[in-house]
């Protein structure tokens, strides 16, 4: 069993690589471990942290109370039929790594997903989403156990309220649960989503029946190679602020200033636009403020540019927000968890 860290550094375990410290840290290694910690009361009164590979979280501070890191490991086929595999996966495994799992079995569904940074366990927290899918559409339950009780629950889909970038997991239910596994529903036959312009783009020339699995993951990892800083040597958290949702009426404001805003409409009507264009737009691609950067191949990503403090990153995404604001009258809302 790992020892529990005092006073230990959290620089590894947080993809924008800043230095803040966790009063307790240990790695979760299995549902039972955790489940003694719970009923010895080690967690009593005091702030729980769970951690996955850290690629959604600014430490703006250092963190009281405990900070569990998951590294429960394991992955099976669990059932299948004619159509499906259904494939429960552990918490602690690597996103990127199950979904190249995946691909090289040939069962379909996640590849869009290539190359997310992150663990397993942490998918349907921020609800994962990337060229057109969310993790959302391929979820069927997961597996929790209660911080407080030490008792396991099953989330089914239906029960996490699942939402763009969101779930009862960062709403209501913040910081009850540590999320064990995760059981997904892929296909044994493909069925492609190539609707986003950069993969639309990369197949445009193919025969749809000669485009295979490996060839989209392959895809989605050098668009996003090609345009996003890699953690492991610039630290980042992706997407620091949400894509925000306006009405139609709003959006016809917009365009009499901006003719050319880039805008999507939504099934129920309602209008996305682009946050890295609104970024853009006011000025701040590739612009810095201290150790603090805005990357310069995409805006809505800021970038730890060596040694910045997460204040620092926090002070950066005040004074975007400020002048998104005053440009477009936007308030945007941070995709990232500041704490
Ligand atoms: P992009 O192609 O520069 O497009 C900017 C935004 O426009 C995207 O965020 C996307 O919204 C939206 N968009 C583009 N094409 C669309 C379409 N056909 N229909 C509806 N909306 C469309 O985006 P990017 O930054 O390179 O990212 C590509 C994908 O990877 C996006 O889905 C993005 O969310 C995802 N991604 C997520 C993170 C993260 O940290 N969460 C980091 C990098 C990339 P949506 O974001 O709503 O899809």
């Amino acid at each position: 069993m790992m020892a529990v860290l005092e006073n230990s550094s959290l620089k590894n375990y947080n993809t924008f690589g800043i230095d803040a410290k966790a009063h307790f840290l240990v790695h979760i290694t299995s549902a039972d471990q955790l489940k003694q910690f719970i009923l010895d009361g080690t967690f009593s009164g005091q702030k729980v942290l769970v951690l996955g590979g850290g690629s959604n979280v600014l430490f703006t501070k250092d963190i009281d109370g405990w900070v569990l890191v998951n590294e429960i490991k394991g992955k099976e086929k669990v059932a299948e039929d004619e159509n499906y595999f259904l494939i429960k996966v552990a918490g602690g495994e690597d996103w990127t790594a199950f979904v190249d799992y995946c691909v090289e079995r040939n069962w379909y569904g996640l590849e869009n997903l290539s190359l997310i940074p992150g663990k397993t366990g942490a998918a349907p927290v921020q609800n994962i989403g990337a060229y057109g899918i969310e993790q959302r559409e391929l979820m069927i339950s997961l597996e929790a156990m209660n911080l407080k009780t030490g008792k396991i629950s099953v989330f089914k889909n239906e029960d996490c309220e699942f939402g763009y970038r969101s779930s009862i997991f960062k709403t209501k239910e913040r910081g009850n649960w540590f999320i064990l596994n995760v059981t997904y529903q892929l296909k044994k036959t493909p069925a492609f989503n190539l609707e986003y312009g950069p993969l639309k783009a990369a197949f445009e020339e193919s025969s749809p029946h000669a485009i295979s699995l490996k060839d989209i993951s392959e895809a989605v990892k050098s668009i996003r190679r090609s345009k996003l800083p890699n953690p492991a040597v610039t630290g980042n958290a992706g997407s620091f602020f949400k894509n925000p949702v306006v009405t139609k009426q709003k959006l016809e404001r917009l365009k009499s200033n901006h003719p050319s805003i880039p805008f999507y409409e939504l099934e129920d009507g309602a209008i996305k636009i682009p946050a890295g264009w609104l970024i853009e737009t006011c000025g701040w691609k590739g612009k810095n403020l201290g150790n603090a950067g805005v990357h310069e191949k995409q805006a809505l990503v800021l970038i730890n540019k060596g040694n910045a403090t997460g204040a620092e990153i926090q002070h950066l995404a005040r004074k975007i927000q400020s002048d998104v604001l005053k440009q477009f009258e936007i308030d945007l809302e941070p995709e990232v968890l500041i704490l």
